[in-house]
């Protein structure tokens, strides 16, 4: 039989920035492979060109580099790829709403980009919330739904919270809940209850130091930080789960190792680093993070969490969400609703804020370009939502940014988000604020995942 050979003339090789090495990338099916710099020229001479196998005289080497070039996607043999694009099941629909509770706060951290100048501080009322979230939901009582409770600090109200858990049981089967919180306030009542409702605790916290969390506490107050951690283990003791949500800001990046040991040696398993949304108190702040250094955290990181999980059962496995969806994607993993785009705002995720004004996402409230309405009055029903920003959010694609449009890893980058786009930069048509880190920190991983260093079956998300 005849064999003849071709690589896609739309790849490109391009450096791994640092380790003498190259990647071949196809931006339409976003397969890849790391190749070395002496293997280029050979590379090359098949990209866009079909040659047949009688004309090669390959030495075992080559032979083997076809293998795992045909093996990655990347090498078409007989025209044939070995890539088959994955039909993405559509999952069982769940639809997430975000209830801001309370626009108060017990603390005033400096890169909030909630209710930054609000001066009355109301909470969100649970008297109609079966009627509200029914009309967000439909009448399905089997609807898969979460419910997040936002805020400002959503414990300020906790009385609110426990009746609108107790409301929303009544009428739906399929409804779960998390609390995000600054983790100040938490007592033994709190601790019950989310225990025996099975809530997940996502607490915000910078890191396990005093110069961590110096924009959540200010200079000078110990006693926050001493209380989240005691809470922390409170809540590790009865064995609810949390998640540790972060902020990378210039005076926290060069621990997040460190805290990652420090909060794991804890009992904390799952892990969120945000770069932080330029709106609200965030707005005129430059991060200041080195990107190169914090690519070699994000290095380091992912190597921990793969040694960590190597020794562990699955249902102890430790994740950090940043790393675990760039690992999905270059394994060809079906992406979460905020990695793909368009994104899921104001289609299976509405946020509703402290006075029932309904937005597409969190990252919108406040923001009235993007309400949708107000959840109590007038008939509001989702089939009829009309807002030229939405309209946007839904054409929003990988093509329709011109930049990312270009961009060699646009299918393999999950990083999409229209929010921190356009808070960023007034437009929602822009790359990600961690476009450059992306552009650094994927060839590296894809490097440690060839190399067998790392493996996708020990990155999870919580
Ligand atoms: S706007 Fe951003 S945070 Fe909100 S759903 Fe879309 S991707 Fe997620
Ligand atoms: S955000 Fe940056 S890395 Fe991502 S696709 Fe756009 S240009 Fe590429």
């Amino acid at each position: 039989m005849e064999y003849f050979f071709k690589i896609a003339k739309t790849c490109s090789i391009r450096e791994i920035v640092d380790y003498n090495l190259f990647y071949i990338v196809n931006p339409v099916n976003g397969c890849w492979s790391v190749i070395s710099a002496e293997d280029i020229d050979f590379v090359s001479m098949f990209v866009g060109k079909t040659i047949h196998f009688r004309d090669l005289h390959l030495s075992k080497s080559h032979l083997s580099l076809l293998k795992t070039l045909f093996h990655q996607g990347i090498l078409e043999i007989n025209n044939k790829s070995y890539y088959t694009e994955q039909v993405i099941r559509e999952a069982e629909r769940v639809i997430t709403i975000i209830i801001n509770t309370t626009n108060g706060c017990n603390i005033h951290c400096k890169y909030c980009y909630a209710y930054s100048n609000e001066k009355t501080y109301v909470k969100f009322s649970p008297a109609s919330i079966i009627a509200d979230i029914t009309k967000l939901v439909g009448n399905n009582e089997n609807q898969k739904i979460s419910i997040v409770f936002h805020g400002g600090e959503p414990l300020l109200c906790w009385d609110n919270i426990v009746e609108m858990i107790i409301k929303l049981n009544s009428r739906f089967k399929n409804i779960s809940y998390s609390i995000q919180t600054n983790g100040i306030l938490i007592t033994k009542q709190i601790v019950n209850f989310v225990k025996s409702n099975k809530i997940k605790i996502g607490i915000s916290l910078d890191g396990f130091n005093k110069q961590a969390n110096i924009n959540r506490f200010g200079k000078d107050n110990n006693n926050f930080l001493k209380r989240v951690l005691d809470n922390i283990d409170v809540l590790m003791h009865n064995n609810i789960l949390i998640g540790l949500l972060s902020v990378i800001t210039k005076e926290n990046y060069r621990d997040l190792f460190d805290s990652v040991i420090f909060f794991v040696d804890k009992g904390v398993k799952h892990f969120g680093f945000n770069f932080f949304l330029s709106k609200g108190r965030g707005a005129d702040k430059n991060t200041e993070v080195l990107v190169n250094e914090l690519v070699d955290i994000y290095i380091k990181l992912a190597c921990y969490i793969n040694d960590y999980n190597a020794h562990h059962v699955l249902e102890d496995y430790i994740s950090e969400r940043t790393i675990s969806v760039l690992i999905y994607s270059l394994s060809h993993k079906p992406l979460g609703a905020c990695f793909s785009t368009p994104c899921s705002a104001g289609k299976n995720l509405f946020a509703i804020d402290v006075n029932g004004d309904i937005y597409p996402c969190d990252e919108f409230v406040g923001d009235v370009s993007f309400r949708f309405g107000n959840i109590r009055i007038g008939d509001f029903s989702t089939e009829n939502i009309k807002n030229d920003n939405f309209t946007k959010l839904s054409h929003r694609n990988n093509n329709s940014i011109e930049k990312c449009k270009l961009c060699q890893i646009n299918r393999l980058c999950p990083f999409k988000c229209p929010s921190d786009s356009y808070y960023r930069t007034g437009d929602l048509f822009q790359p990600h604020s961690m476009c450059e880190f992306t552009k650094l920190i994927l060839p590296k991983y894809m490097y440690l995942l060839q190399q067998n260093i790392i493996s996708s079956r020990y990155f999870i998300f919580n």
